[in-house]
């Protein structure tokens, strides 16, 4: 059996992102998201206030544990044993970044495996970057989100 990781920076977590959980929960059992660290990327949320989101988001959801990490996914993924990376894919654009992303980690682990898996329809339009430029604008980010964190969400930009 493989032991999967789902890993993003998840700023914030998106309608999206919730669905793959749910159905790698669903294919794989267990999924542990991970948020790393150490990426050079200036997030709006702070790694707090991330994984709190995700927490809170995935909570009706079994086999689902959350964690950042400070170095390589591969090398965390060594240390508890996981095998199995899992990305979504909306579109083209997606892939050229997705397939270097694989390609660089066989390489550093060759019996470690990308698996991905189609973003539903419904959220193909969905990305964080969206969901941060509608909060900037003042737009409805219903739908966008998983509807618990709506009030999060507010409360952190406002304050
Ligand atoms: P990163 O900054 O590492 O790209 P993201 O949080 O943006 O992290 O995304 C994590 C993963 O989720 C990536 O594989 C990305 O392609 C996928 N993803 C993002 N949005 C969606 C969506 N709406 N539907 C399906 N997969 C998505």
């Amino acid at each position: 059996m493989s032991k999967c990781v789902y890993a993003g920076s998840f700023d914030p977590i998106t309608s999206g992102h919730l669905d793959i959980i749910e159905r790698a929960a669903a294919r794989f059992g267990e999924v542990t998201i991970v948020v790393p660290v150490n990426i050079e990327k200036k997030c709006a949320f702070s790694l707090e206030q991330r994984l709190a989101m995700i927490q809170k988001s995935t909570a009706h959801i079994g086999g689902v544990s959350v964690n950042s990490v400070d170095g390589l996914l591969v090398d965390y993924m060594k240390q508890i044993g996981a095998d199995l990376i899992i990305r979504g894919l909306r579109s083209l654009s997606d892939f050229d970044h997705e397939y270097q992303l694989a390609s660089v980690n066989a390489k550093l682990y060759d019996d470690i495996e990308t698996v991905f898996l189609m973003a539903n329809p419904r959220y193909s339009f969905v990305s964080s970057s969206i969901v941060r430029e509608l909060i900037f604008h003042g737009g409805d980010i219903d739908g966008f989100v998983p509807g618990i964190i709506i009030g999060d969400i507010k409360k952190y930009i406002g304050g």
